[in-house]
């Protein structure tokens, strides 16, 4: 996707791939803010940028330029990312990072169906069973760093849950290394255990 910055450059803004905006999402011009698509955020701590092109990402960003723009100090932090496509016909969510190279100690799991996740409640069920279904859990030194889950997405919600939550899963990780086959399934027990009581 490519942001829509012809606008914001006639009127003198500084643009690079997007509209450039701080942590408060102002741009160079003064009270003028930038959010959504279009919006390439400075990140404080790092001191480069990052520009985001999904629906909740719009969504936050707007809340807090709406907010700044009232008269708030709202800092725009970067959340989970979750991201939900329809390929050949399989939905595909991905969520949080996949990207192996970032950690070496980084564990990977994966299952073609867990009936597991679809025993607690609220669970957001999957209409059809789904011809192809495959989960595959990116899990750190101590937390789920990353999922993708593809046709039924029973495991969508409580994986994105745990990765937002940051949730500490060192007490399965043995388990996880020394069955990987299993992996899944023990990721869904810690999860019914947990979240669900
Ligand atoms: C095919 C497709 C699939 C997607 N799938 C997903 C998904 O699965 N999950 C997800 O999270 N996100 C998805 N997205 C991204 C998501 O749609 C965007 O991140 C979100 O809509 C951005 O919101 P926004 O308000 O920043 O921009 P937009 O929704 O693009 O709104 C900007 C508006 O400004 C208007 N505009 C532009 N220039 C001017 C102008 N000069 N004057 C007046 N109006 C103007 C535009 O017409 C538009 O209505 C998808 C996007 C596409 C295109």
């Amino acid at each position: 996707m490519r942001p829509q910055i012809d606008l914001a450059q006639r009127a003198g803004l500084a643009t690079d791939r997007g509209v450039l905006v701080n942590e408060y999402l102002e741009t160079s011009a003064a009270d003028v803010y930038a959010a959504g698509d279009v919006a390439q955020v400075r990140d404080p701590r790092t001191g480069g940028t990052w520009l985001e092109t999904l629906w909740p990402t719009a969504r936050m960003q707007g809340q807090v330029a709406g907010a700044n723009m009232a008269g708030s100090r709202t800092v725009c932090t970067r959340g989970v990312l979750f991201n939900a496509v329809r390929i050949g016909g399989i939905v595909t969510a991905t969520i949080g990072s996949l990207e192996r190279s970032l950690d070496q100690d980084l564990l990977m799991v994966t299952a073609n169906d867990v009936e597991t996740w679809r025993q607690g409640p609220g669970i957001w069920m999957a209409e059809h069973a789904d011809e192809v279904s495959r989960v595959r859990i990116l899990v750190g030194e101590r937390t789920i760093v990353g999922a993708v889950v593809m046709g039924d997405q029973s495991p969508a919600r409580p994986l994105l849950q745990m990765v937002e939550n940051g949730a500490d899963v060192t007490s399965i990780r043995a388990g996880l290394q020394a069955d990987p086959a299993r992996g899944v399934e023990l990721v869904a027990e810690f999860y019914l255990e947990r979240y669900t009581g």
